[in-house]
């Protein structure tokens, strides 16, 4: 099979012909449809977080398509369904996060693209434990995107607690951030949109955003104060300005959720005094649980969000990395097999 495979740290991946991996216990062997590029994964590639991944690794959590064939222990009626294969490849099943719907926060858990070969093949494993079937209505290239970059967005309105009429101001338009803004609308939030590239803020303003920001030509903090401030703010821009901008803009009560991850483990200094009086709440949020992309597929079946997404091939994965760097991709950049 074709993947596209990191061999060291910063290097351009390589597309390698490897043998088709062999389903183990609890696995399926899934032929791939489509698989995203998430920027998790150039953060892989480079080895840019405090826990790396071991090259040679083959990226890619955004993994679509049908199965092939399942190892021991996994029921057949499972062969030539679709399903998606996420971030949160294996989790354990019986720690106390597992059991009380966390799985996100397994200890033991797998990541897909990261501690086990990914999705940039035209081959992958899953583990029933982490892969969701694909209901009809959603179309493979749709479902791919909101594999990582709808789920985590969704889990990320879900944990602020967005209530009818709030404000909510999201950081950074790209593959999370369009989804972001629709989730946000649909559970009654007011939406700020916030990025530097004109194209990202037309794309916003398309999708039904309230307010649109250019950060690059007018300060966030005071365009959002001037409109009423903003009650949850999700950062979904790696800048650490953007985390610090998004703090800011919040009114009392206010959630600042941290979605996006900067390089080199930055830190964000938050006043004790404001917050605290202000009973301002900084939320963690990474990507959503099976229950949680389940209901984004079912959302987006019934007609509830638009996927942006542009086509490209597997050998053009290292110009695509470039793409989603530099700016240039509006939203998501998906390799289809
Ligand atoms: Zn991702
Ligand atoms: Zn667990």
């Amino acid at each position: 099979m074709k993947a596209a495979v990191v061999t060291d740290f910063g290097k351009p991946l390589e597309i390698q012909d490897l043998t088709v991996p062999v389903p183990g216990s609890g696995e399926v062997l899934v032929r791939m449809e489509a698989s995203g590029i998430c920027h998790t994964d150039i953060h892989a590639a480079h080895g840019d977080w405090p826990v790396k991944p071991r090259p040679p690794f083959i990226p890619g959590h955004e993994g679509v398509g049908l199965v092939q064939s399942a190892g021991p222990g996994v029921s057949q009626d499972l062969i030539g369904k679709r399903v998606a294969i996420p971030w949160l490849g294996k989790s354990c099943g019986n720690c106390r996060y597992c059991v009380s719907g966390w799985a996100t926060l397994c200890p033991q858990q797998q990541n897909t693209g990261y501690s086990v070969d990914g999705c940039y093949a035209e081959y992958a494993i899953g583990h029933v434990s982490g892969i969701v079937e694909v209901p009809e209505g959603v179309p493979p290239f749709d479902a791919v995107p909101l594999t990582c970059a709808g789920v985590t967005t969704y889990k990320a309105i879900k944990v602020a607690r967005v209530q009818p009429a709030e404000r909510v101001a999201v950081f950074g338009v790209g593959g999370l951030g369009h989804l972001a803004l629709q989730y946000a609308r649909l559970v009654g939030g007011l939406v700020a949109a916030v990025d530097l590239e004109p194209d990202k803020l037309g794309l916003a303003h398309r999708l039904g955003a309230d307010q649109i920001v250019n950060a690059r030509t007018h300060d966030p903090v005071e365009e959002l104060k001037s409109a009423g401030g903003v009650d949850v703010a999700v950062v979904l821009a790696a800048a650490p300005k953007a985390f610090e901008q998004a703090y800011r803009s919040l009114n009392p009560g206010g959630r600042l959720v941290l979605v996006a991850m900067p390089a080199d483990d930055a830190a964000l200094s938050v006043p004790i005094f404001e917050t605290t009086v202000g009973g301002i709440s900084v939320i963690g949020s990474i990507v959503g649980t099976r229950q949680d992309l389940a209901e984004v597929f079912a959302l987006h079946a019934a007609g509830r969000t638009q996927v942006i997404a542009e086509s490209r091939r597997l050998e053009q994965v290292n110009e695509a990395f470039d793409e989603v760097l530099g700016g240039r991709a509006e939203a998501r950049l998906v390799i289809e097999f």
